[in-house]
């Protein structure tokens, strides 16, 4: 299948890519191209110009500010993945991106595309609403952030705006006494996520949850912030009874996605299981 016909031009500077995208109204951009180029071979996306970022070397790689990690839209999921600093200070997102496809995917994918893009069963998105991670963007009206909880707005559609592009993601780096993990029931064909649950948990000197964040990607046309789940948790001691009664009792998805590989009841279902492992993991990952 060959994509429609388009003009490609190459930005050079995160400045050339903000007027290149101003002179070509409708222009797309190109990252690692393993969404947008499936859509344009399946005539699903036609845009008529392309503005290629890859070589953006600002817009690449992990850094801490603080108390915050700093991830470029173009750092590949294979670098987040194996990234130290995220390792140590954010593992459920190196442990999410490790969980992406197979190594060519990881190795051209990337952070930025990956959100962008808001497929429903992309890794990404859960871990991000469930870390309360921030979205930077620049654009002819100069820079903005967006919450990651506010940025996706529906089936593949965010808040990114004409002529943006997005720079970075910031994430805070977790305390001590926090636990995180991401758990994915994958497709078996696609290795995308039916769904995916990524937790949080922070436990005071006396066991009790102090903190606790809880995202889901795969259940709804948008990665689910299941706040009420955990809130129920605060203050409590999160042992398995009190995980199962929070996540039963608190977890509600106004309009569960389904299709013909698995119903919006099943996914409910999955969101369930998959949110307790999740949270256990996390719980048991404080006590290491
Ligand atoms: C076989 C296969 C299996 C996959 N499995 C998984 C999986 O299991 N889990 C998962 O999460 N993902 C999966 N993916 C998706 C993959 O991880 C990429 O993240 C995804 O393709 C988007 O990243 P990209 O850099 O390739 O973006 P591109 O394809 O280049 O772009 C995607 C979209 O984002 C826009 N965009 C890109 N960068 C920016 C930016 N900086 N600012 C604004 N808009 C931007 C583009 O215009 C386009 O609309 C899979 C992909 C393939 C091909």
């Amino acid at each position: 299948m060959f994509p429609a016909s388009f003009d490609y031009h190459r930005a050079g500077s995160l400045g050339e890519a903000v007027e290149l995208l101003r002179q070509n109204s409708g222009a797309k951009i190109l990252a690692g191209g393993h969404s947008l180029i499936p859509m344009m071979k399946l005539r699903l996306a036609q845009p008529g110009t392309l503005v290629d970022i890859g070589r953006l070397d600002e817009l690449k790689g992990v850094e801490r500010h603080g108390d915050r990690l700093r991830i470029g839209a173009l750092t590949t999921h294979h670098q987040v993945a194996t990234s130290t600093v995220v390792r140590e200070h954010c593992a459920v997102l190196a442990e999410s991106a490790g969980e992406i496809a197979d190594p060519q995917v990881r190795n051209l994918g990337t952070v930025g595309g990956n959100i962008a893009h808001a497929d429903p069963a992309s890794d990404l998105p859960a871990v991000f609403v469930a870390l309360g991670a921030t979205i930077h963007l620049t654009g002819p009206h100069g820079d903005r952030q967006v919450e990651a909880r506010e940025f996706f707005l529906d089936l593949l559609t965010t808040d990114v705006r004409p002529g943006e592009l997005l720079t970075r993601v910031e994430v805070p780096v977790l305390q001590p006494g926090t636990g995180s993990a991401y758990l994915k029931l994958e497709h078996p064909a696609s290795g995308y996520a039916v769904v995916g649950a990524a937790a949080v948990m922070t436990l005071d000197g006396s066991g009790k949850c102090r903190a606790a964040a809880l995202g889901f990607n795969g259940v709804a046309a948008t990665p689910v912030h299941a706040a009420a789940v955990a809130a129920a948790l605060v203050g409590r001691e999160p042992d398995d009874a009190a995980i199962e009664d929070a996540v039963s009792r608190h977890l509600s998805v106004a309009d569960p996605l389904g299709d013909s590989f698995a119903s919006g009841e099943y996914r409910l279902h999955l969101a369930r299981t998959y949110g307790k492992r999740a949270l256990v993991a996390a719980r048991n990952r404080t006590r290491r």
